[in-house]
């Protein structure tokens, strides 16, 4: 196969581990900075070209798409759909997952376990917004935010008035969210690939600290996944419509609940914590699926 990896960095790791496992599997492949494609949409044969040659003979492409990047990369992603080319995870469900609120709709319409959650934008009335969602203590989040910066736990009625008072000044959208405190401080990354979890994680929290992220002095560890949790990841990530997806999970009392569903799951952590080769997994997955025109969407 001919492999197109949209990323920015050739040094990452997950970019490496992809170039390393498909060159190992006989492919050939090219990393392509998304940022530095242009393309020709107006001609009856769409066009993409880098470095002032013609994008040409892709079997795949493997978008490994920032968030800051989402809007471009998507379009690139696109024209490759347009193409025929055979996207890893299609350029409508990476937006469809960017978007929170929209992601939770859609998860919480099929059945899927979530803390109980508000949006807001402007509430005029903030302590009905708090007693809906089932009073402090309570998690509040920019909706912007990654790597756990944005997100706080209000303790007490105060806090949370204040936390959403001090949010709404700065004119953030945020997400309101019931406090999963018996989950204590751990969270659980499924890796899945083509309806499958071929690998998990549990990130725990510092100590004095809620967050799990590895950005917040969080480590991760091997575990072992119940059923429910297996089907509840399998499921969320078949609802957004991705092929391979990072299915953040809480354990609550009232049983798996999905945090965030990620479209471009980063691979160092979950190999290096279970020893798998999910880049090869990965490569492998493309060996079986990617075939001309068998975009779903094609970009619509
Ligand atoms: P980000 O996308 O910035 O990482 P998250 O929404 O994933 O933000 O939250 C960061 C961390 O905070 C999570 O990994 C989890 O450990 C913790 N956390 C988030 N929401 C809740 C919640 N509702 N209850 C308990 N812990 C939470
Ligand atoms: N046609 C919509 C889309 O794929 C479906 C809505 C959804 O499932 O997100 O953009």
């Amino acid at each position: 196969m001919k492999i197109a990896l949209l990323s920015r960095n050739h040094k990452l790791y997950s970019t490496r581990r992809l170039v390393e496992e498909a060159k190992r599997r006989g492919h050939e492949i090219q990393v392509i900075d998304a940022l530095r494609a242009y393309m020709n949409i107006a001609a009856h044969k769409p066009t993409i070209h880098y470095k002032g040659e013609p994008l040409e003979g892709f079997d795949a492409v493997i978008p490994r798409i920032g968030a800051s990047v989402t809007f471009y990369g998507a379009a690139v992603l696109r024209q490759f759909e347009m193409m025929g080319v055979y996207p890893l995870n299609e350029s409508v469900a990476i937006t469809r997952s960017r978007d929170k609120l929209r992601s939770m709709q859609l998860l919480s319409r099929k059945g899927i376990g979530l803390p109980i959650t508000g949006f807001a934008s402007k509430p005029d009335d903030i302590k009905d917004m708090i007693k809906m969602v089932g009073g402090a203590p309570l998690v509040v989040k920019l909706l912007e935010g990654t790597q756990g910066i944005g997100v706080v736990l209000a303790e007490t009625q105060k806090a949370a008035e204040s936390v959403i008072e001090a949010f709404m000044g700065l004119k953030a959208n945020i997400l309101v969210q019931e406090y999963i405190k018996e989950a204590g401080g751990a969270d659980i990354r499924c890796f899945v690939i083509g309806g499958k979890i071929v690998a998990s994680m549990e990130r725990k929290a510092a100590p004095g600290e809620f967050r799990s992220n590895l950005h917040r002095g969080g480590n991760a560890k091997l575990i072992k996944i119940t059923p429910e949790e297996r089907s509840t990841a399998v499921r969320a990530a078949k609802i957004m419509g991705l092929s391979v997806a990072g299915v953040d999970l809480l354990r609550s009392n009232h049983g798996p609940v999905v945090m965030e569903v990620n479209s471009s799951p980063g691979l160092e952590g979950i190999e290096t914590v279970t020893g798998k080769d999910v880049a090869g997994q990965i490569i492998e997955y493309l060996e079986k699926n990617a075939k001309e025109g068998r975009t779903k969407t094609k970009g619509h």
